[in-house]
């Protein structure tokens, strides 16, 4: 089995929903006792919503890179970035490793392809929203992105950051998020990402009849099937 470099703590509310995800994985793959090789390097989440809301990207590359050097010297054989909006410096931390690293937009894109969703709703944070980083590799796919109305996106960023982020789950936010996918369904799309990881502590399948898409479980879910995947034959006795 190989093992899954994770680059968590963005935040940690959502990286014990990876955790989770991969170790019942590999239980529900390999049966009894099995669990997933995990190499975590979970980053004090503070210091990147401040950098985040001040736009120093560049210097979160380069925490985020140096981050995943330490996980893929401590023996991972790939990456995941724990966070949808995290993957706008996805270009430069890949940069800076050798081991590949697994796109959660592309994982994403994959599952839509494979349900035939032609028109899809995005919710995450107003990063993930509102800039080309993340809807482009949807796109790339034809796959055709809606996204919430300005004051809509503005709650559904606040509600990550005040709320989710922090592990409170309130019914009026629930709410606001049903009536969000609602109008995003009535203009046409035919599912919605949750495309911030925290989002599933507050929105399940059960919860609307609009088909949802959870990165995080999908995310984990494509590790999985990476980390228990036969080794090529023709690789020999290495
Ligand atoms: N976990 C969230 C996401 O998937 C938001 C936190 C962050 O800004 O990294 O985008």
């Amino acid at each position: 089995m190989k093992t899954i470099g994770l680059l968590g703590g963005m935040s940690w509310e959502s990286t014990q929903s990876y955790y989770r995800a991969l170790n019942e994985g590999v239980k529900a793959a390999l049966g009894g006792l099995h669990s997933a090789k995990i190499v975590l390097y979970s980053v004090d989440f503070a210091e990147i919503e401040a950098r985040q809301h001040a736009g120093e990207w560049a210097r979160m590359a380069t925490m985020l890179g140096d981050a995943a050097v330490a996980v893929e010297r401590a023996g991972a054989d790939f990456l995941l970035i724990g966070t949808n909006t995290m993957h706008k410096v996805a270009p430069e931390v890949q940069a800076r490793i050798t081991i590949p690293l697994l796109h959660i937009a592309d994982a994403t894109a994959q599952v839509l392809e494979e349900q035939g969703i032609a028109r899809v709703g995005l919710l995450g944070t107003r990063f993930t929203m509102e800039e080309t980083f993340y809807r482009e590799r949807l796109e790339a796919r034809g796959i055709e992105v809606l996204v919430p109305e300005a004051a809509e996106r503005e709650t559904v960023h606040r509600v990550i950051y005040e709320e989710l982020c922090l592990g409170q789950i309130n019914e009026a936010s629930r709410a606001t998020y049903l009536a969000i996918v609602d109008a995003l369904a009535a203009r046409g799309a035919q599912g919605v990402i949750l495309g911030c990881t925290e989002i599933a502590l507050l929105l399940q399948q059960p919860h609307t009849r609009v088909p949802l898409f959870d990165t995080t479980a999908i995310h984990a879910a494509q590790a999985v099937r990476q980390a228990i995947a036969a080794r090529p034959e023709h690789r020999g006795h290495e």
